[in-house]
C-alpha cells in the first residue's frame, strides 16, 4: 500500500497514482461556458462561436475535482472523464 494524501512532494513522482484523461465532444457543445467558469485551466472557448477548447488533456491532481465538476454540469454532456 501506498500512503494517500500525505505526500507533497512534486516533481518526480508527478505522472504516478491517478492520472485523468479528459476528452470533450466538440460537436455536442452547446457553448454554455459552465466548463470554462469552473475549470478555466483545462477549459477555454472559441472566441468565436463560444465552442469548447480543451486546454490540458491530462490535468494536474489539484484541478481533478473541478473537471469533474465541469463533466457533471456541462448540459451537453460534452465532457468526458477517463481516469485510471
Ligand atoms: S460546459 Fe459543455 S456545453 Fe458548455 S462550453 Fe463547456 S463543453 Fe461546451
Amino acid at each position: 500500500m501506498s500512503g494517500e494524501g500525505g505526500g507533497s512532494r512534486k516533481g518526480e513522482g508527478e505522472g504516478k497514482g491517478v492520472t485523468m484523461r479528459v476528452e470533450v465532444d466538440v460537436p455536442k457543445c452547446v457553448a454554455s461556458g459552465q466548463c470554462v467558469m469552473i475549470a478555466p485551466d483545462v477549459f477555454d472557448q472559441n472566441e468565436e462561436d463560444g465552442i469548447v477548447v480543451l486546454l490540458d488533456e491530462q490535468p494536474a491532481p489539484e484541478l481533478h475535482a473541478d473537471v469533474r465538476e465541469s463533466a457533471v454540469v456541462c448540459p451537453a454532456a460534452a465532457i468526458r472523464v477517463v481516469e485510471k
